[in-house]
């Protein structure tokens, strides 16, 4: 079993876009409410005083949309910060990256994943949901703009959905070749939309690798990150290729990571329902952090118990949490 050592902090549940595969539109969602989130100071306190004493050193900002979060930019100044933070990453679609990214990177953040699921503009505002004008070029901008300001490493993250953007796949893989850009392929997760693409609703990652072998070979690579994904390159190509492959190969013995959600739940698990600490309550009534710190060990040592295929479904038998909800 790794460290477990790694916290995902989700920092809003609320998006500017409606990916088919996450928020779809139609779909009601029930926000939390501005006082239910946990505020900066929060943030700061579990991650200074109960998460950093535990052992963590990894930290993520995710959401929903983080660059949605008034006051993201100090957040990460107080994380960033912290001589204990050895990584301190984000994950966002970009579209608001252009004035963001040269505040986020003067702050401390060295480390960005966007979500990018297609080059081509129509299919990008059919996934990402957007009927009016298009997003994709603000959101190319976005990303070209963290890439001047000197993000490092600067992952891509693909999911792909058969019939969708599945004939783009050796197109956004040629990214990974003139720059040191990292394009990573996420298995889509029947997570919070179930019903939403049938019955295989992905594609394996060993498909995908097949096809950029043919066209340009494919070697594994020394340069491994922090999580699960499998990592190869292309011969020659300045980044590399992650395959995030959940559904056709289970991981969970390798995942050194839990999640807190924007309202202050903390999951060993993307998949578990139950089992979870309610840690915006227990700040908010003065609870004692040596306390915080004994039961989330607690939570720890559970950990290793889930997995995709003994997987917590919740009392009502139903993952009610999409990604966007739950912090992906
Ligand atoms: N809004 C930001 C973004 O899209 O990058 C951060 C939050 S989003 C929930 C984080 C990541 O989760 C994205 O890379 C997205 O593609 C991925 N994701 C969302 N729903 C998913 C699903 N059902 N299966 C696999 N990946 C999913
Ligand atoms: Fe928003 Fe990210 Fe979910 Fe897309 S994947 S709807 S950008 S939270």
């Amino acid at each position: 079993m790794p460290k477990i050592d790694y916290l995902r902090i989700s920092l809003i549940d609320k998006c500017n876009f409606r990916c088919q595969y996450c928020m779809p539109e139609g779909t009601k969602f029930d926000y939390v409410l501005n006082h239910e989130l946990l505020t900066n100071q929060e943030i700061v306190t579990l991650v200074r005083q109960v998460f950093i004493p535990l052992g963590f050193t990894k930290f993520r900002l995710t959401g929903g949309e983080p660059l949605l979060r008034p006051g993201l930019v100090d957040l990460v100044k107080d994380i960033a910060q912290l001589p204990e933070t050895e990584d301190l990453a984000l994950t966002t679609n970009a579209f608001l990256l252009k004035d963001l990214a040269q505040p986020l990177y003067n702050a401390g953040l060295r480390r960005i994943n966007i979500s990018l699921d297609s080059l081509n503009p129509k299919t990008f505002d059919r996934i990402t949901g957007n009927h009016g004008r298009s997003r994709w070029q603000q959101t190319w901008e976005g990303i070209q703009t963290a890439h001047q300001v000197g993000f490092n490493p600067l992952k891509l993250n693909v999911v792909v959905i058969p019939g969708l953007n599945d004939t783009e796949v050796l197109d956004l893989a040629e990214l990974s070749i003139k720059r040191q850009w990292h394009v990573r392929f996420i298995e889509f997760m029947p997570i919070g939309n179930p019903e939403l693409f049938g019955d295989k609703a992905w594609i394996d990652s060993a498909e995908l690798r097949h096809q950029i072998r043919r066209k340009w070979g494919l070697m594994e690579s020394n340069i491994k990150g922090n999580g699960p994904a499998d990592v190869f390159q292309i011969p020659g190509a300045q980044g590399t290729l992650g395959f995030i492959s959940q559904m056709s190969e289970c991981f969970c013995d390798r995942c050194n990571r839990v999640r807190l959600s924007a309202d202050g739940w903390l999951r060993p698990c993307l998949l578990n329902e139950t089992g979870q600490i309610d840690l915006k309550t227990a700040l908010r009534s003065s609870v004692d952090l040596a306390e915080l710190q004994t039961q989330i060990s607690q939570l720890l040592l559970l950990k290793p118990e889930i997995n995709f295929k003994e997987r917590d479904s919740g009392t009502d038998g139903k993952y009610t949490r999409t990604m966007s909800q739950i912090g992906g």
